[in-house]
C-alpha cells in the first residue's frame, strides 16, 4: 500500500495563505467548491455580471478531483453521440456536443485575459480500437457527426485488420487504411490486436495549477466583489424563496440571493428547500462515486506530449460503447522535477473501484496494491515494457469521480428551486465540461434567455448509462 500522491499538487507551489470565513457574510453569490468547477464559475460570473460572489471551499483549492485527475483535456462524453441522438434527438446532441467542444475557444480565452503562465500542450490524441465492432461504432457516430454538421477526424484502419472488408460503403469517406507497422507505431505498442486508431482533438495541463493560477488573478482583479474562503465546510444549506443561508458552524454563515453547488456531487450538506420539494434524497442519488487509480513515473524529455486510449479488447457494444471491459490511458507531458530539470511525465489511469457510499471516500486511504499490479500488466503487455522491466513509479494518486446517473455534467437550475444551481457530475472527463458549465451558469445568474439543453437538471433524470459501465472494478481487500 502507497500513500496517495499526485503530481499536481506536488507541482502547486503554493504561497497565498488559507483564509477562512471568520463570521457571517452576504453576497450575491455562494459558490460551493473550490474546484476546476467552482473557479470557472467565480470567473465567469464576475465577468458576466456586477454581482458579489463568494466561493467556499471545505479544504484548499483545487486539492478535489482536480488535484488528482489524469490531466488531459478532451471534449467527448463516456457516451457515444448516437446514444446522446437517441435519448435527446439530434438537434439539441449536437448542441451539446458542439457546446463541450466550444470550450477549447474558452480555455484559450481564459489564459489570454488572465495572462496565464501554467503550461497547456495541445496536440491530436489517440483512442485505440482492438475490434471492428469498435471501428464500426465509432465510424457510425462519426456519420452521425457529419449529418449534425459537426466536425470529424478520420479513422485510422490497420491494412491487416481481419473483416475490413466488412465495413459498409457509406462509411469509405470517414476512414483511411494504413499499414499495420504505422499503426502500432502512433500507438506506442507492439499488441498486434489494435487494428485501428480514433484520432480526437485532447491536449493535457495540471488543472490544480490552472486553478491556483485563475483564483489569483480573480483575487487582484476583483477585490471588492469577490472572497475566497478556505478551510470553510458547509454543513448544511437552507434554501428560501429568494434567498439561501450557509450554515458554517454555530458563529459563522453565509447570506446569498443564490447558491451554485460545484461540489463534484460529494460533499456532507445537508439541502434544506424551505418553499418546495424535498431535494436532499433525489440529489445524493443523482450522482455516483467511482475512485479512479493512477501512477506516474518519469523518463529523458526525448518525446513529443501524447494521450492515447486503449479501449477494451473484447466486442460489447450492446448499448454504449464504453461498456465493463476495463480501458487503459496513457498522457505523456514534460514535468519539472525537484532538480528543476524538465523529464517527461507518464501518466496512466484505468483501474476503478465504485462507491457505495462516498462519505467513505478518504483522500488520505492508502493506494491499493491491486490497482498498481493492474498499472504494470498494462505497461508489460501493451506500451512497451518488457515483462522483466521493473517500473518505478514516482507518484501514486487516486481522485473520485461523480457520475451522474445518465453520463451528462448536470449544469443549471434544480427544478425545485431555481435559486440553486449546479455545475457537477465529472463523469470521467470533467475538465473542459467545468469551464463551459461556468460559463453556462453565468448566463443563467446574468439574467440571460438559456435555451434548454442535454446539461439540465431535470427531476426525472434515469439510469442510461447501464450499471457495468464502471470500466474497472477491483476487488480492493477491505
Ligand atoms: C482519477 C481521476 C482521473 C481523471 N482524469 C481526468 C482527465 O484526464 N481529464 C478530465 O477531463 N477529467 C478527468 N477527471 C475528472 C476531473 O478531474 C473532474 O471532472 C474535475 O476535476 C471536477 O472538478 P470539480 O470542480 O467539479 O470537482 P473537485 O475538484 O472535486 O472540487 C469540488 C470541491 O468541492 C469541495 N466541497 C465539497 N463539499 C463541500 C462542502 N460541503 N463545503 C465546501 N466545499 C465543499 C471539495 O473540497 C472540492 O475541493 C478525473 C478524475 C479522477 C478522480
Amino acid at each position: 500500500m502507497f500513500v496517495n500522491n499526485s503530481p499536481w499538487l506536488k507541482q502547486l507551489n503554493r504561497t497565498r495563505p488559507v483564509t477562512a470565513l471568520d463570521g457571517d457574510h452576504h453576497a450575491d453569490v455562494a459558490i460551493i467548491g473550490g474546484g476546476i468547477a467552482g473557479i470557472s464559475t467565480a470567473f465567469y460570473a464576475l465577468k458576466n455580471t456586477n454581482k458579489h460572489i463568494i466561493l467556499v471551499e471545505a479544504g484548499k483549492i483545487a486539492h478535489g478531483a482536480t488535484g488528482h485527475n489524469g490531466g488531459f483535456l478532451a471534449t467527448y462524453f463516456e457516451r457515444s453521440f448516437s446514444s446522446l441522438i437517441s435519448e435527446f434527438g439530434i438537434k439539441k446532441a449536437s448542441e451539446g456536443q458542439q457546446a463541450i467542444e466550444s470550450t477549447w475557444t474558452l480555455l484559450d480565452e481564459i489564459r489570454e485575459e488572465a495572462k496565464m503562465q501554467t503550461p497547456i500542450w495541445q496536440f491530436t490524441g489517440y483512442a485505440a480500437c482492438a475490434n471492428i465492432d469498435e471501428v464500426l461504432v465509432h465510424l457510425r457516430n462519426n456519420a452521425l457527426r457529419v449529418k449534425a454538421g459537426l466536425p470529424t477526424t478520420l479513422l485510422m484502419i490497420s491494412d491487416e485488420a481481419k473483416d475490413l472488408s466488412s465495413i459498409p460503403d457509406m462509411y469509405k469517406e470517414l476512414y483511411t487504411v494504413l499499414p499495420k507497422a504505422d499503426i502500432l507505431s502512433l500507438l506506442e505498442t507492439t499488441d498486434e490486436e489494435y487494428i485501428a486508431i480514433l484520432p480526437e482533438r485532447k491536449g493535457c495541463m495540471n488543472s490544480a495549477l490552472f486553478c491556483e493560477e485563475l483564483i489569483g488573478y480573480l483575487l487582484a482583479k476583483y477585490p471588492e466583489r469577490f472572497t475566497l474562503a478556505e478551510n470553510t465546510p458547509v454543513r448544511r444549506l437552507v434554501l428560501k424563496d429568494s434567498y439561501a443561508v450557509l450554515d458554517i458552524s454555530k458563529t459563522k454563515k453565509v447570506t446569498a440571493k443564490e447558491v451554485v453547488l460545484c461540489t463534484n456531487g460529494f460533499e456532507n450538506i445537508n439541502i434544506v428547500n424551505t418553499p418546495g420539494k424535498a431535494i436532499n434524497a433525489k440529489f445524493h442519488q443523482l450522482v455516483r462515486g467511482i475512485v479512479g487509480y493512477m501512477a506516474g513515473y518519469t523518463e529523458e524529455l526525448s518525446k513529443p506530449p501524447a494521450e492515447i486510449s486503449y479501449l477494451p479488447k473484447k466486442s460489447n457494444h450492446s448499448s454504449d460503447i464504453y461498456e465493463e471491459d476495463p480501458y487503459f490511458y496513457l498522457t505523456r507531458r514534460p514535468f519539472e522535477t525537484e532538480t528543476k530539470e524538465t523529464h517527461n511525465l507518464i501518466c496512466i489511469g484505468g483501474p476503478e473501484a465504485l462507491m457505495d457510499d462516498t462519505n467513505n471516500y478518504n483522500q488520505e486511504h492508502l493506494y491499493p496494491d491491486e490497482a498498481r499490479s493492474e498499472i504494470d500488466n498494462f505497461l508489460r503487455y501493451t506500451y512497451k515494457h518488457s515483462p522483466k522491466d521493473k517500473i518505478e513509479y514516482k507518484f501514486l494518486w487516486h481522485g473520485l469521480m461523480g457520475f451522474t446517473p445518465n453520463g451528462i455534467r448536470l449544469i443549471g437550475p434544480e427544478p425545485n428551486n431555481p435559486i440553486l444551481y449546479y455545475n457537477l457530475g465529472c463523469n470521467g472527463v470533467g475538465l473542459l465540461p467545468s469551464i463551459y458549465g461556468g460559463q453556462r451558469i453565468s448566463w443563467f445568474l446574468s439574467g440571460k434567455k438559456v435555451e434548454p439543453s442535454i446539461f439540465d437538471p431535470k427531476g426525472d433524470i434515469k439510469q442510461v448509462v447501464p450499471k457495468k459501465h464502471i470500466r474497472k472494478r477491483l476487488n480492493l481487500k477491505k
